[in-house]
């Protein structure tokens, strides 16, 4: 979502890269159309293809048509970018990718998955959803962004780091908790917003959210879970650990599903 912290978190972890010894610097692509500033220096920038205020002018768009117009436009040219990263991929460890703030212009949109079907591909890869733990304490909260997370799992069906970020302010060992204890996380939403209505019925935002949390613990068991400060670079080794992790899930269940349908 806007705000969780994603471009903190790339800087975090191209930084971090970086100060490793040898250092492994990654390469970094931005592909927000939108973005004033980036706290990092991407190798290949959206915005150095096309012009977003240009685009919206031109074609009469508001921001969101802008962005997305911005993300076809470049999509229309991703192979020769690809090609660009492929010859990199012999001398980096990592290529890494910003989405748009706008997140679901990218995971909702035809050009959004060219692109991460294209890298997909022809490179291990593995999704990083960042969200703001502090903002996330509230279990209705909890479980939208939770679902939000499943239905992009869903649509890429590759392998899942669930971020946490922010830790700084509040740490996610709630979230670990509702994740692993399905009568914990209900405890919390009946003591959120009562679990009966006026005459002792379950009230239906309550026995809705039962039923989706059923859903969700399935959800749960194929995803990894870090918790990461961007600001303090607290936990960003364990994130590491995850995606070496995610990149053996890949070439065990992802690449050969690839294979199959070539
Ligand atoms: P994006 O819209 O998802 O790219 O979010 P940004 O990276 O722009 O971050 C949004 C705000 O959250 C900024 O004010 C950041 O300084 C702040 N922020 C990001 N990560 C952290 C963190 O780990 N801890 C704290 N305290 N603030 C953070």
């Amino acid at each position: 979502m806007a705000g969780a912290g994603k471009s903190t978190f790339v800087q975090r972890i191209n930084s971090y890269l970086h100060s490793q010894d040898p250092p492994s610097p990654p390469y970094v692509l931005n592909l927000d159309p939108a973005v004033s500033n980036t706290p990092f220096e991407p190798n290949i920038d959206i915005r150095d293809t096309v012009d977003y205020h240009k685009v919206m002018k031109e074609y009469n768009l508001g921001p969101n048509g802008g962005i997305l117009t911005a993300l076809n436009l470049f999509t229309t040219k991703f192979d020769q970018v690809l090609d660009i990263v492929e010859k990199r991929a012999d001398t980096v460890d990592y290529i890494i990718l910003d989405t748009p703030g706008q997140i679901e212009i990218f995971t909702w949109s035809a050009s959004g998955a060219i692109i991460t079907d294209a890298v997909a591909s022809s490179l291990p890869t593995v999704v990083a959803y960042v969200i703001d733990t502090p903002r996330t304490t509230a279990p209705a909260t909890f479980m939208s962004n939770m679902l939000y997370a499943c239905s992009i799992l869903y649509k890429t069906k590759l392998p899942f780091i669930l971020v946490f970020n922010k830790t700084d302010v509040r740490p996610h060992d709630f979230a670990v908790e509702w994740m692993h204890d399905f009568e914990a996380f209900q405890a919390a939403l009946a003591s959120h917003q009562g679990t009966t209505d006026d005459e002792g019925e379950p009230t239906y935002m309550n026995s809705l959210m039962n039923s989706m949390s059923l859903v969700l613990d399935e959800f749960y068991k194929h995803l990894t879970t870090v918790g990461v400060s961007s600001m303090t670079g607290a936990g960003v080794k364990e994130f590491f650990e995850a995606v070496d992790a995610s990149r053996a899930e890949y070439e065990r269940e992802y690449l050969p599903e690839l294979q199959r349908a070539r």
